[in-house]
């Protein structure tokens, strides 16, 4: 059985969104900045698209959306824009937390360097960071706060209405890297506070290298990509069309079965979760309910999570120990540190992200699978040996 269990890292494109694509690579060919009737067929797709977007995120308008290349450019295009605004007032301090996406980690490093003073938040036991916290880390010269609305390696979703709360109490930017809850979670930029939001349609059967920056009205926007007037002048580029209308028809569909999908999901994340914790010396990553309905995330004392995949892929369980972006790096996972595992309980960790498309057969695959595959590994492993036999102190 093949099994496909890693979507937080990517999705399929759904046949919807295919559908939605297809005409546009030679019916629908024109450049939306063309006047001739094929640009403005093109151009109405576009305005189309931004629609569908603004509707779901419940944007006051469609022209606060911004089509990207993805979650990362959305996240960058954010901070920088926030940044920017910051140094005008005279206000150089941005809060974010320990666990963000490296694409929000990485762009804050590279605004340290340009003066700007940087405070992470520690990461609770549960993997939920609390307004509470981002209150007290707000000072006067705070520009800006970015918190993620669920984590993607253990799946914990922030209470970002509290949070965009505090923030505008205190009158800060408050920015959501949102790419793993679009489509699988409700979201209301106006309710929840939220001034700038990334989100990226590979993660909800859209098409890859295609993302949407939301930004309420009046906030101004630095642009990254510099070049023609597209985007409002603020995203240089001829837009991806196949791309932005694949990504809207994808989140058109996933919006429309939201309730049914969350049902579904939640029973197959917990019979998952009920299954792998009877594994011994297994510990769950992040609270038990306080997470996307389709996120599973352990450490398994005594593992090695890259024997382990391998071994799950032979079987044709394709799952991942945590962030795409960090495999192939013999760092374990900044998040599962943030969140206090040690480093030799980190390597051991598993991802199972799953997909409205999985099925509860292939759960209980999953599940007559993997507890062998943990058993083999740890009988073939001298620190298995070395904790077993109480030289070493089991940790879980
Ligand atoms: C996947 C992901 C990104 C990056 O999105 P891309 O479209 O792949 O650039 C950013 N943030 C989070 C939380 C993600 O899961």
């Amino acid at each position: 059985m093949n099994v496909y269990v890693d979507n937080a890292a990517t999705t399929a494109v759904s046949k919807t969104a295919l559908d939605a694509m297809l005409p546009c690579f030679q019916e629908l060919y024109g450049n939306p900045s063309s006047l001739h009737t094929p640009g403005q067929l093109a151009a109405e797709k576009l305005a189309a698209a931004r629609e569908v977007f603004a509707k779901h995120l419940n944007a006051a308008q469609p022209r606060e959306i911004i089509f990207t290349s993805g979650g990362s450019e959305a996240d960058n295009q954010a901070l920088r824009s926030a940044a920017a605004i910051g140094k005008r007032q005279g206000k150089m301090h941005i809060i974010s937390t320990a666990f963000e996406h490296h694409a929000i980690l990485h762009t804050l490093q590279a605004l340290q360097k340009e003066g700007f003073e940087v405070t992470l938040l520690d990461i609770p036991a549960d993997g939920v960071v609390t307004a509470q916290q981002v209150k007290e880390a707000i000072r006067p010269d705070t520009c800006l706060v970015t918190v993620m609305f669920a984590n993607n390696e253990i799946g914990t979703v922030m209470p970002i209405a509290e949070i965009g709360k505090v923030c505008h109490e205190a009158g800060v930017l408050f920015h959501t890297d949102a790419v793993q809850a679009v489509g699988h979670l409700p979201i209301d930029v106006q309710a929840m506070h939220i001034d700038m939001l990334s989100c990226s349609a590979h993660k909800f059967h859209g098409p890859k290298g295609v993302g949407a920056l939301y930004v309420r009205r009046n906030i101004p926007l630095t642009n990254v990509i510099h070049g023609g007037a597209q985007e409002r002048g603020k995203r240089a580029g001829t837009e991806n069309i196949p791309g932005i209308c694949g990504a809207a028809a994808a989140l058109e569909e996933i919006c429309g079965k939201m309730e049914e999908n969350t049902a579904k999901l939640t029973a197959m994340r917990d019979k998952l979760i009920e299954g792998i914790m009877q594994i011994p010396h297994t510990v769950l990553n992040g609270d038990a309910k306080r997470r996307l309905p389709n996120n599973v995330n352990v450490c398994f004392e005594g593992i090695e999570g890259e024997s382990m995949l391998l071994w799950l892929d032979a079987k044709g369980i394709a799952a991942s120990s945590g962030s795409a972006c960090t495999s192939g790096s013999l760092d374990p996972s900044h998040v599962l540190l943030a969140l206090g595992r040690p480093h030799e309980i980190a390597h051991g960790s598993l991802r199972l992200s799953l997909s409205d498309y999985n099925t509860m057969e292939e759960m209980d695959y999953i599940l007559e699978t993997l507890p062998g595959v943990i058993q083999y590994l740890r009988d073939m492993s001298p620190v298995w040996d070395a904790l077993e036999s109480g030289k070493m102190p089991h940790i879980i």
